[in-house]
């Protein structure tokens, strides 16, 4: 059933409270619905883009941007509304991975994360035929090939509008915004306050709560409720090790002859890759630019443009004026680990408050030395291979080759970390079942629980952890 906050008057008690209904918290309710639990589903958005729900997601972003304020969407379905869909698997490694930042990697077995992926992939809508591979021209043994695949890409709202206003165990509450985590002192959530745009509040209540409120805003809601700050381990580590995916342009490479079959040329770090340079996990594409970057009425003049700069090798001199590729030209893209940090790129609270008198998110995203390396290394080593193969030639831009020069680095909408996992609280916020140490009641569900954020895509590892929290969490209300 879905209904608005705003028309509701009682709310009843529920066995489990999910709060946020973007990808991780449709799973977890589902799931747990399936099972026959009494759900209570909480979203402060509506069923589409509202301006005033927006707006809390503004963030104080004080290093390098990351864009948090529009990419992230603040309404039923969350940033599925718009995510672009590729899938690529965690892989075994990433879960025996010794730590190489300054925080320990998953306590669980990659195994046990790794029987949800069969499910998560039917939830995302991925072909039947798995993942498809791409490789890197030459066999060196630091790169192999890279398997990913593409989700349609699943829209969670579209997909399960449906399944949730029929259903008989999931209440759904639209514009009712989490503004408090009440704790008790003694290892209990005793409920949680929420508001509307019109300033309504209620408590709800139920035995057991999940936060599934988006990869920043899960530590933001811990940050923000002053009960649960009087927890030390808590107030220590909630926000430590947030990561993001590293998005760079390496450079230019230039093929000597072109034919189809090199649409796709790209690798991904082999295990021994990783080991023997102590870098970071990631994908290196070289894309081929076949068509000229502009499009509409001006199309048939840079068309020309284009055949007579490629003809008199001018595509570099005339760069400025628009951007031209010629034939057998393309850019060297990636997405690169992070290593989480204990003092780095940590999620903490600004002064600036949004409309529900909640501080929000200032957040200080940097390259650490290691991303700097990972980053380097691996472009150098890319370049190599590319070279090494004779398929043509690479250009590295001036920041990859030399130390003095600004590195610009973009990140890919992908926020991990803040909750992270760890066996102890002195290292992270949740248990390897997703609990937060020291409380009984409270889960995390998202990428913020992340221990370490691999190389790929996080929204499918996700699913895999909603789908082992929905499980555990199963056979625990039913004990
Ligand atoms: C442009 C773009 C492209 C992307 N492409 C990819 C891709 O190709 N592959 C990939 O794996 N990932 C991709 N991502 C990332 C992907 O969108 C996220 O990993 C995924 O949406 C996270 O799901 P989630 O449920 O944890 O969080 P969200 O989708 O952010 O959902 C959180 C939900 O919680 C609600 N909420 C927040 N605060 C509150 C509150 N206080 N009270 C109640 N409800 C609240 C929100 O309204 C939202 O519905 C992309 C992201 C962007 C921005």
């Amino acid at each position: 059933m879905i209904s608005d906050f705003s028309q509701t008057t009682d709310l009843p008690a529920f066995d489990v409270c999910v709060v946020g209904a973007g990808p991780a918290g449709i799973t977890v309710a589902l799931k747990l619905a399936e099972a026959g639990l009494k759900i209570g589903l909480l979203e402060a958005g509506g069923l589409e883009y509202e301006q005033q729900s927006q707006d809390v997601y503004k963030i104080e972003s004080v290093g390098r941007d990351l864009y948090a304020a529009t990419t992230r969407l603040r309404y039923f379905g969350g940033t599925s509304n718009h995510w672009s869909g590729r899938c690529r698997p965690f892989v075994r490694e990433d879960f025996e991975h010794v730590a190489v930042g300054s925080l320990p990697g998953w306590p669980i077995s990659f195994d046990d994360f790794n029987a949800y992926l069969p499910e998560a992939m039917r939830i995302l809508d991925l072909p039947a035929q798995g993942f498809a591979t791409r490789s890197i021209p030459v066999e060196n043994g630091y790169f192999e090939a890279e398997k990913d695949a593409l989700s349609p890409p699943t829209r969670f709202a579209e997909k399960y509008k449906k399944q949730l206003e029929e259903s008989k165990n999931i209440q759904l509450f639209l514009h009712c915004n989490l503004i408090n985590v009440e704790y008790d002192g003694r290892g209990a959530i005793t409920g949680l306050d929420v508001a509307g745009y019109d300033k309504k509040t209620s408590r709800v209540k139920a035995k057991y709560y999940v936060l599934a409120l988006g990869g920043i805003e899960n530590s933001r809601m811990l940050l923000n409720s002053p009960s649960l700050m009087g927890l030390e381990h808590l107030k220590k580590m909630a926000g430590v090790g947030f990561m993001e995916h590293l998005n760079v342009e390496m450079g230019q490479f230039f093929l000597k002859e072109t034919s189809d079959d090199q649409e796709n040329l790209g690798g991904f770090t082999s295990p021994k890759f990783v080991s023997d340079a102590g870098v970071g996990r990631g994908n290196v594409t070289f894309g081929i630019v076949r068509q000229i970057r502009s499009y509409g009425r001006t199309a048939k003049i840079k068309t020309f443009l284009k055949g007579l700069t490629c003809d008199l090798a001018l595509a570099d001199k005339i760069d400025f004026i628009t951007k031209i590729n010629c034939p057998g030209e393309g850019f060297i893209t990636t997405l690169l680990e992070q290593f989480p940090e204990r003092n780095v790129n940590r999620i903490e609270l600004s002064n600036e408050v949004d409309s529900f008198g909640l501080r929000r998110v200032k957040l200080n995203w940097q390259l650490s030395e290691r991303d700097v390396k990972t980053i380097k290394v691996i472009a150098m080593e890319a370049a190599k291979a590319f070279a090494d193969s004779g398929l043509g030639f690479v250009k590295l831009h001036d920041y990859i080759l030399r130390d003095d020069v600004f590195m610009p680095v973009s990140p890919h909408a992908h926020h991990m970390g803040g909750t992270r996992m760890a066996a102890s609280s002195a290292d992270g916020v949740v248990d390897g079942n997703c609990k937060v140490f020291g409380v009984d009641n409270l889960f995390m569900a998202g990428s913020s629980v992340f221990a370490t954020g691999g190389g790929g895509n996080p929204t499918m590892p996700l699913i895999q952890l909603a789908l082992r929290l929905a499980h555990h969490l199963e056979r625990t209300v039913k004990a």
